[in-house]
Order: C-alpha cells, then structure tokens, then sequence
C-alpha cells in the first residue's frame, strides 16, 4: 500500500503550497528590518508555544511512524524520527529554560544549558530530514519487510529520541562553552560557529529535499516548508537574542508552524480519504445488493431483506407475501433469438415486475436465472394475488415475441401468505409449489398457495 503523502500533489496542494511559502517570505521579509524592536513581555508566550511545539510535533511524529507501520516506506518511519526529535528537545528545552519551572532550570541546568538544547532542537531537526531523504535515495523504492517493522519503528524512532537524550546530557553536564555570544550593537548573536553551523544545517536541508527530493509529492512539498519555517525561525532567533523583541515573537510563531502544517496536511488527507472511502463503501454496497444485468435487486438481497421481513411479520403477527415468477418457455426464447437478445428480455421483465410495486416496503428482486421474486410485507394472500395478475399483465403488454406457443413472452406466479410458516424458507417453499402449479396448468397465470 502506497501513502497518500508520496503521491502527486493535486493543482490545488500545490498552489496552496506556493501561497504558503510567499507568506512565510513576506512576513519573514517585513519582519527583518524591525526584528530587534521590542515589543510588550508576555512571559507564558515561550512555554505555551514549546507546549504546542511539543504536541504537534509528538502527533506528527505518531501520525507519520503509523504510516510507515502500515506503508512499510522509510522515509515516514524516518521523519516520524524527526519530529520525534523535535518534541523531545522542546520539552527538554523548556524543563531546563531558566525560570520556567524552577528559577535556574530543571536537572541542574547551568546558564547556557536550555541555549544549547535550543540550538541542538534547531540544528536537528534539519540533520534528520537530510538523514531521512539521504536515506531514501540510497533504499528507492525498497520497502521495509513486514517482519521487520517493528525493528526498525523502534530504529527509525527511537535513534533520533536517543540522540535528543544523548545530547540533553551534552547541554546540562557536557561543560561546553556559551552557545551563542549576543553581540552588544545590534542586538542579535555575534557571527560564531555554532550560529553559522545550525543556520547552514536549515539551508542544505531545503536544498536536499529541493534538489534530491520529488517535489511533485505531497509529502515533499510540505516537509520543504516546514524546513522553511525552522530556517526562518533560526534567522530570527539569531537576528535578534533579545526576548519580547519582534523577531523572538515571530521566531516562536514560526516554531509552532514547522510541525503545525504537517499537522494540517496529514489530518486533511485522511479527512479526504476518509471521504473517499465512505463514498467507495456506499458504492460497493449498493453493487453487492443489485443484480448486475437487470439492476434490480439480488438474491443476496433477498436473503438478507425477506430473512428479516419474515421476523418482523411473526413477530408482530403481520401479514406477508411472497411471489416467485418464472418466465415461460424462456429456453426455447433462448435457443431461438440467442442469449443477448435473451438478456435484454430479462431486463424488459425485470423493469416491467418493478413497475407493479408501490408501497416503499415492497421490493422485487431477480431469485435467480428467469425467475424473479416479489415479496409485499403487509400484505395478504388476496393483495398478493392482485399484484401478481398485475405482474403478469404487464409482462405481457411488453409484447416481445417470442416463439410459439404464446408468440409474446409470459410468466408463471405463485403466490403465498405467511401462515403457521416457521421459517422464511417454508414460505419460499409455498411459493414455489404454487408456481410449479401454475406452470402445470398452462403457465401465462397466477397460483395461490393451499390455505
Ligand atoms: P418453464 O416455462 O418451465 O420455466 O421453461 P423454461 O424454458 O423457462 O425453464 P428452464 O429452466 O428449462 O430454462 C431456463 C432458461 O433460462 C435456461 C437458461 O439458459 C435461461 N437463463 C437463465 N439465466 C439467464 C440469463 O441471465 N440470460 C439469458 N439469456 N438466459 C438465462
Ligand atoms: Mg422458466
Ligand atoms: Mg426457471
């Protein structure tokens, strides 16, 4: 099974895709001049956007290993591995940010602890979606053996988490030196390695999934403009250390939009193929319950609606009937016109025995080869009756020829009425004698059952 993500984007993806990217672009191009420009402190801003950050992140994270556990492509288990990384170096982030939780942060976190977690989140998340697309270009189109998925969910995922820990211990106890120096004059981080390294690390992962990625896909498409947003997150977040500044709020904004949209993309499309699959359900049923040449109902319609009309009328002690028409002489029709322009009779029959039936209950439905079956809850032996003279009426006011005796096509009815019946077959039974009847009395007629 192939994921809706790595099919082609529709017209309409694509153009939503384009405006997206323009609109990161210009706000990110407004934003720049003023980036340093301080705004009014809301403290709870930083924690509740690594809150939703870590949520979004941990259902992209589930949505896309879930993929890969039923698609069995990489490339999902690996940026399912990602995000995963995301969620948990935010989380980590916001435990050790100073005066979140305790004032100098949580498990010791030293002064430049929650920093460097923040510039390990931030180059990351980019080095495992350049691992992810590396990775499929070496694999192709090779899947995962189903045997083997669990294995590698637990690789593919886990990994990414074990670094994110691996490097947690890193940021609190690692002894590293300051993360990002804030140079004095304008207000954002001075020009160092690490800055350089995480910024560069957001701009080769665009250019992977740009340049070796398929952009035409749905998935790619939108993991570029989640790279986008962390690209433009970092920009801003190096542009301006001071807190409360414009682009510290915007790079926040930004944070949340990275795995936001995947959130968006992935609950859309299976919104859709929710949609797809109800409508292909809905049609399939109808399918299984018609009769493919007459478009009348089917034997397996039958004997699942008379099963439960045959309950219901003992059980309310109601009445009901069932009529069992046969065409007549419907071989020698065969033999002597050939088996199309038999089919087309049926259908002629089959249409003209729909037209007798009214009452919403009522349906009619093909039994078998020429036989066709009424069945009228609510209804005694004396309406039945009245039906099937019906019936056979309109049958012959089709007036198809057909060879001798008759020189039109006819049918044969026999009808009965639920009596002492305790099962749906008896009944069936009853009107099968009635017909057989009817047959041997000349057919072109209508039998009542005994009783
Ligand atoms: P009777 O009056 O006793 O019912 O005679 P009959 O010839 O109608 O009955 P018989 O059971 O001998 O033949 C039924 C014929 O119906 C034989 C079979 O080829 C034909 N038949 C059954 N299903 C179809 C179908 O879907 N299309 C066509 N063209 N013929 C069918
Ligand atoms: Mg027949
Ligand atoms: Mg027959």
């Amino acid at each position: 099974m192939e994921s809706f993500l790595v099919r082609p984007a529709t017209r309409r993806q694509a153009t939503l895709a384009g405006i997206t990217t323009l609109l990161i672009l210009g706000v990110f191009a407004l934003a720049v001049p003023r980036a340093t420009q301080a705004l009014p402190a809301v403290p709870p801003f930083m924690p509740m956007c690594a809150l939703t950050v870590f949520t979004t992140a941990c259902i992209v994270s589930f949505l896309l290993s879930a993929q890969f556990t039923v698609t069995r492509q990489p490339i999902l288990g690996a940026l399912g591995g990602a995000y995963a990384f995301t969620a948990l170096a935010v989380a980590l982030q916001l435990m050790m940010f100073p005066g979140v939780f305790t004032p100098d942060g949580l498990f010791g976190a030293g002064p430049d602890s929650a920093l460097w977690m923040w510039v390990f989140w931030h180059g990351g998340f980019p080095f495992f979606v350049i691992l992810a697309v590396v990775m499929r270009n070496l694999s192709g189109e090779a899947l995962i053996r189903p045997r083997n998925v669990g294995l590698w969910t637990w690789g593919l995922v886990g990994g990414p988490v074990a670094v994110g820990v691996a490097l947690c211990g890193l940021a609190l106890y690692g002894d590293l030196p300051s993360a990002l120096k804030v140079a004095g004059s304008s207000g954002g981080y001075e020009r160092n390695a690490t800055a350089l390294v995480i910024w560069a690390l957001n701009v080769v992962a665009i250019a992977v999934v740009l340049l070796r990625g398929r952009l035409r896909a749905v998935l790619d498409i939108w993991i570029s403009i989640a790279l986008l947003a962390c690209l433009i997150d970092t920009s801003l977040n190096l542009l301006s250390a001071a807190r409360f500044s414009v682009g510290w709020y915007l790079a926040r904004v930004f944070s949340m939009f990275a795995p936001g949209v995947l959130v968006c993309v992935l609950v859309w499309e299976v919104t859709v193929l929710y949609r797809r699959l109800f409508a292909a359900h809905v049609t399939l049923l109808q399918t299984s319950v018609h009769d493919a040449l007459t478009a009348i109902y089917n034997r397996s319609y039958f004997n699942a609606q008379f099963g439960k009309e045959f309950e219901r009328a003992k059980r309310g002690n109601l009445p009901l009937s069932l009529i069992m028409i046969d065409v007549d002489h419907f071989k020698r029709y065969n033999d002597a016109l050939g088996h199309p322009k038999g089919d087309a009779c049926l259908v002629a029959v089959a249409s003209a025995l729909a037209g007798v039936v009214r009452r919403p209950a009522d349906f009619v439905c093909r039994y078998g080869g020429e036989e066709f079956a009424i069945v009228l809850p609510d209804t005694d032996l004396h309406g039945a009756s009245e039906i099937a003279a019906q019936a056979t009426q309109a049958v012959m006011r089709l007036r198809l020829d057909a060879p001798a005796p008759a020189g039109y096509v006819t049918v044969s009815a026999g009808c009965a009425a639920l009596r002492w019946e305790r099962l749906a077959d008896e009944l069936v039974e009853a009107a099968d004698v009635a017909l057989y009847r009817a047959k041997a009395a000349g057919r072109n007629r209508v039998h009542l059952a005994d009783g």
